[in-house]
């Protein structure tokens, strides 16, 4: 038997059929286009028939279909509430696939979906109650609590990077200011690299983005580091302390078995966790006596999207 998943995005769809074991038969993908979502959804369903046909396979080998999508989902009745990403407001997802495909549709957010993914099929398969931050443009993620995806009010869950960091600090695009997302994603340790990089004109980050500013990116700083460069180094140290703060509000909350760190500075793998681990220790994980949680990065990466849908289904079979 196998999973559908479905990985609906601004700029395309990404369907694949998944084993049990959760590696991916084979997938597709199809253009997200500006259509009622009602005949977007058909589309999809469509796609889903034609890589079941390629693969030799029937509904029959399906346990069910699941979809990952950007925006405040509820889950419980399958309802897109609203997509910024997609503009879809109040749209039935769930009754419209089931009504095409025959089979059980579940839906939830595409954040929550993959940190789901990386809990039953990824690298947190080993543990239960488990916190993902995608460390990207702002900083996303999703809660897991026990093996079960936490899905509250609505859908609308687990803005972990909307917790307050620093009272009155840099505004955020929330509405709110000194937001965690303003201290530890990728955007901020860019901005971090530049404020050091102007008070710093001997570093050989400048060297590295031939100096222009502009070409500064995530891993500026993780590289010229490495080559022993000072600035780089207390910039490392200033975007590890402000992303192992928010750790430690998370230990404190939910005191999870493991935080898994996806998005783009998670590609840094150890040398990012075994920092953190070494700030989180320091502070004994929140509060003395906590049980330690494992710090790790995604597993799933580029096809996280479709195993995290796939994962939904999964984690009620
Ligand atoms: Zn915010």
């Amino acid at each position: 038997m196998y999973y559908i998943g479905v990985d609906i995005g601004g700029t395309t769809i990404k369907s694949g059929i998944v084993d049990r074991a959760g590696n991916i038969v084979l997938k597709s993908a199809i253009t997200t286009e500006k259509i009622p979502p009602k005949q977007q959804m058909e589309k999809v369903g469509e796609q889903i028939i034609k890589l079941l046909q390629s693969s030799n396979l029937s509904f029959d080998d399906v346990l069910g279909i699941g979809v990952g999508c950007p925006g405040a989902i509820n889950g419980k009745k399958g309802i897109v509430g609203y997509s910024s990403n997609l503009k879809w407001t109040n749209f039935h997802l769930k009754d419209v696939l089931e009504r095409v495909t025959g089979k059980t549709v579940r839906v939830a957010n595409d954040a929550d979906a993959a940190t789901l993914g990386e809990v039953i099929f990824g690298v947190a398969k080993d543990y239960k109650t488990v916190i993902m931050l995608t460390l990207g443009t702002g900083v996303g993620g999703g809660i897991v609590i026990d093996k079960k995806l936490y899905e509250g009010t609505n859908g609308m869950v687990a803005e972990l990077g909307h917790i307050v960091l620093r009272a009155n600090g840099l505004p955020c695009g929330c509405g709110r200011k000194g937001c965690f997302e303003q201290y530890a994603s990728a955007t901020a340790l860019v901005r971090i690299t530049k404020e050091y990089m102007l008070k710093n004109k001997d570093s050989s980050m400048w060297n590295a983005v031939d100096f222009n500013l502009d070409k500064v990116d995530g891993k500026t700083a993780f590289v010229c580091e490495k080559q022993g460069d000072k600035t780089a180094k207390r910039v490392i140290a200033k975007y590890i302390s402000y992303l192992s703060e928010g750790c430690l509000d998370y230990c404190n909350i939910f005191r999870p078995d493991a935080i898994v760190f996806g998005g783009g500075i998670s590609k840094e793998g150890a040398n990012l966790t075994d920092r953190v681990v070494g700030y989180l220790e320091k502070y004994e994980y929140g509060y003395k006596g906590t049980p330690k949680p494992a710090i790790l990065t995604a597993k799933l990466q580029n096809d996280a999207g479709i195993i995290g849908a796939a994962s939904l289904v999964a984690e009620e079979f």
